[in-house]
C-alpha cells in the first residue's frame, strides 16, 4: 500500500484494515481504517467511504506539507550560511598567513 503516506507520528508504513462487526453498525458494513503497526495509531473512516476517498483523506495534510516545505527552505538557508561561514573562515585564515599571523 505504498500509495499511502507514512504515519505522521512515527514514519511507519500504515496498513488498511476493517473493524470487526459490532452491534449498532449497519449489518455487513464494517468501518474501514488505517493502522500503523509501529506506533499502534489507528484512523477510522466512515464505513461507506471508498478506499479511494480514504487514501485521499489520509494523504491530504496541508499543514504537514506546509511545514515540510518551510523546513526544507530553512535547511537550504542553513546550508548556505554554513558554507558562507566556512568560506569566510578560510579566507580569513589565508589573509592571516599573508599578514603574518
Ligand atoms: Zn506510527
Amino acid at each position: 500500500m505504498s500509495e499511502l503516506r507514512a504515519c505522521p507520528f512515527c514514519g511507519g508504513e500504515v496498513k488498511l484494515y476493517r473493524e470487526p462487526y459490532q452491534g449498532g453498525q449497519q449489518a455487513g458494513i464494517n468501518p474501514i481504517g488505517l493502522l500503523c503497526p509501529g506506533c499502534k495509531t489507528t484512523h477510522l473512516f466512515d464505513a461507506h467511504e471508498s478506499q479511494v476517498m480514504l487514501k485521499k483523506h489520509w494523504n491530504t495534510r496541508p499543514i504537514e506539507d506546509s511545514l515540510r516545505a518551510r523546513v526544507a527552505e530553512l535547511e537550504g538557508s542553513l546550508a548556505r550560511a554554513t558554507e558562507a561561514a566556512y568560506d569566510y573562515d578560510s579566507k580569513r585564515a589565508a589573509l592571516g598567513k599573508i599578514g603574518g599571523e
